[in-house]
């Protein structure tokens, strides 16, 4: 899979992608990461790819030329029909697992556009016909954290990146609620203990508690 961010502070991708499964996953080829700066398609002598917004308001907005022209480099060599292309916004269609794991399994590419200051262009998506994307109802100050979000989650859908196959929480009973050593934990004069069930070996009950505690 090749993940392609489009983000004017690249710098803000670097140490979530070098780390932990993602960077083992970079390292080991089964997902590449590009970073194009919309800053690099500029013709100024001071790279702006941002303008004031018509209509007035108090922030900027990305411009649309240096997106367009980063996005057309992207897809110069790409099969349309295996590459996906979105751009981030809040309120955008909600990002899911299962969404995740259909890009996982339908596409080769996936180019994803962040947004800052008050957002991009609105151009930019009607000539892209690039879907819109939200990782949650809130307001963030860029699209780099929804980049990595969605980079992370269809990566973990692809075979062979987690360890085991079994890591995929997809395809076991995983809880959202998990316990490590010690099993008595004294905190604070009081003793805490590791639910029972957990330590009786038993994995049909093991599996019965965790899928009640299923965080998705
Ligand atoms: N004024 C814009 C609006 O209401 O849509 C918000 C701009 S926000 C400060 C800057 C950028 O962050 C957006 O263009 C988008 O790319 C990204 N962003 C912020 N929150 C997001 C979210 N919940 N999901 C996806 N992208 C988000």
């Amino acid at each position: 899979m090749n993940f392609h961010i489009i983000s004017v502070v690249p710098e803000a991708l670097a140490s979530y992608l070098n780390s932990s499964i993602i960077g083992r996953a970079v390292g080991t080829k089964k997902i590449k990461v590009k970073i194009l700066n919309p800053r690099d398609f500029t013709k100024d002598k001071h790279k702006k790819a941002d303008e004031r917004p018509y209509g007035g308001g108090p922030g900027m907005v990305l411009k649309a030329l240096p997106i367009l022209q980063a996005t057309e480099k992207i897809l110069a060599r790409k099969d349309p029909k295996k590459t996906k292309v979105i751009i981030f916004s809040p309120g955008g269609k909600l990002f899911t697992n299962e969404l995740a794991a259909q890009w996982a399994k339908k596409y080769t590419d996936i180019v994803m556009i962040s947004g800052r200051y008050e957002g991009i262009d609105g151009r930019v998506k009607k000539i892209l016909k690039a879907e819109e994307i939200s990782v949650g109802p809130y307001v963030l100050t860029g699209g780099e954290l929804p980049a990595l979000i969605v980079l992370d989650t269809v990566t973990r859908k692809l075979p062979g990146v987690l360890g085991k196959d079994a890591s995929v929480e997809e395809r076991r009973v995983a809880s959202g609620e998990v316990y490590t050593r010690p099993e008595i934990l004294e905190y604070k004069k009081k003793k805490y203990r590791v639910p029972k069930v957990l330590l009786s070996g038993h994995h049909q009950n093991i599996d019965g508690w965790r899928g009640e505690r299923k965080s998705l």
